[in-house]
């Protein structure tokens, strides 16, 4: 019951957290991981995890049994449940192709009947309220449970197991969440969660004068397990690679955006670890990670994925498409036949050597984004300047232009005229963001505009750069 209390009063925690003192965020820090403890190493998440390591023995027709099984109890809960799917047909879900009868949805289908696809069956003091931005900068605010997160953990420890780490292995974090006040001058970068035996490292201090403290760190605590957005280890790992430096971990792990093979090569020379991706959403209906062989897998427990053509046909083999997903864990909101807007393949070839049957899937990359490098000398990844738009649902598209050395617009298109003034609002709240981030060095600016700024190949980065740099 604590976390959607915690995640409810988030924003105004954060106000107090970036005016503590350093040893009181490290408390503050703590107290949050110790109600994440409470889900994510409990007897129940330990339970699932036992049953998933069964599975992986499986074999391809266990595989589709479980999920022809999932299927048809997610779309039952789904009409007895939730309003928006109230009058789709019970359709008998006979074999896993009846379910392409019923209709596909987007994001913006969700975003046009938000409330709608809540379920009655989990009370809203037990909904968990998140924000998440797509690959457009488009955001949307979806609702879980704790029951789902305890699922979710286990699908993570899971993979941990593929890697041969236990629970609770020390590790450092490079993630969203903002550890440290903006305007902070000087080290620590960082903030411990003891619980859990983890340092969160600020992804927003990244710059040539805040490197050595970052590998310094990370020089001490060489070993453990490193987790992080793929950007944000590629700018750690550019660093060490100046400064002519190794820093060897036990594993990596990334997550939260595509991990581009260079960035992979430079991670794996520097941190000299093997290192897991994995692919997933905030919207919880789907999960593929990868293996120790290097293969990424559908966890099949989690969702049904279905990869459709232009016209909604399966695609074959080895041909690339969107991404359909239905989840069968988030009984807070179901969503069934979900076009995210990501794209990928079922790969061709046999059976992987690690010996699961998990289907194959290779997530294609989607979106390649600048970096956005500040006159002093900080490094904001693509990634990094995402956590901003994340309240915001009045946007179709954001993009952030690096148009002077000392100044940034951010260029957003509305999601249609019935936002009116809202769309206004949000803008001026991340402009206000973005300059308490950038502080006053630079110069940040909001416009609409009527379309994004496309590049090559129909791709919209995050980060537009226009300033030469010497
Ligand atoms: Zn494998």
């Amino acid at each position: 019951m604590l976390e959607p209390l915690v995640r409810q009063h988030l924003p105004r925690l954060q106000y107090l957290y970036d005016r503590a003192p350093a040893p009181a965020r490290h408390l503050l820090t703590s107290a949050r991981g110790w109600v994440l403890t409470r889900l994510r190493y409990s007897r129940e998440t330990f339970a699932i995890l036992n049953d998933l390591r069964g599975h992986e023995s499986w074999t391809a027709g266990q595989i589709a049994d479980h999920q022809l099984r999932a299927l048809r109890q997610t779309l039952r809960q789904a009409v007895d449940s939730v309003p928006f799917y109230g009058n789709y047909p019970l359709a008998k879900i006979r074999d896993l192709k009846d379910l392409s009868r019923l209709p596909v949805i987007d994001r913006e289908t969700i975003l046009d009947s938000q409330d709608r696809f809540l379920s009655r069956n989990v009370r809203a003091s037990r909904r968990i309220r998140a924000g998440t931005t797509g690959t457009t900068g488009a955001s949307l605010r979806v609702a879980y449970s704790e029951n789902l997160a305890r699922h979710n953990w286990a699908f993570l420890l899971r993979q941990w197991a593929w890697a041969t780490v236990e629970p609770r292995q020390p590790r450092i974090t490079l993630q969203g969440p903002r550890v440290v006040p903006a305007n902070r001058g000087e080290p620590p970068y960082w903030t411990y969660n003891v619980p859990e035996r983890q340092v969160l490292m600020s992804i927003f201090h990244l710059s040539e004068r805040t490197a050595p403290s970052y590998l310094d760190f990370l020089c001490r605590h060489r070993g453990e397990v490193l987790e992080g957005f793929p950007s944000v280890l590629g700018i750690l790992a550019d660093f060490a690679i100046e400064a002519g430096i190794r820093v060897p971990m036990r594993v990596v792990f990334t997550s939260g955006e595509p991990l581009y093979p260079r960035v992979r090569a430079k991670i794996e020379a520097v941190f000299q670890a093997h290192t897991f991706d994995s692919y997933g959403m905030t919207e919880y209906c789907g999960l593929i990670q990868e293996c120790e062989r290097g293969q990424m897998h559908l966890a099949p427990e989690y969702g049904f994925l279905e990869i459709v053509d232009e016209r909604g046909n399966p695609t074959k083999p080895g041909e690339e498409g969107h991404f359909v997903w239905t989840g069968f864990l988030n009984d807070a909101m179901p969503l069934i036949r979900y076009r995210i807007g990501d794209r990928g393949r079922w790969q061709e070839g046999g059976p992987c050597p690690c010996g699961r049957a998990f289907p194959l899937v290779v997530p294609t990359i989607t979106r390649e984004s600048d970096i956005l490098h500040c006159p002093d000398g900080r490094l904001f990844s693509a990634r990094a300047l995402n956590q901003l738009l994340k309240q915001s649902t009045t946007f179709r598209c954001c993009q952030f232009i690096h148009d002077r050395p000392n100044r940034v617009a951010i260029r957003a298109v509305a999601r249609g005229a019935s936002q009116n003034g809202h769309t206004a609002d949000d803008l001026m709240q991340i402009r206000s963001d973005l300059q308490d981030l950038l502080g006053k060095s630079m110069q940040v600016i909001a416009e609409l505009a009527i379309a994004p700024i496309v590049r090559r190949g129909g791709k919209i980065p995050l980060i537009i750069e226009e300033v030469v740099r010497p």
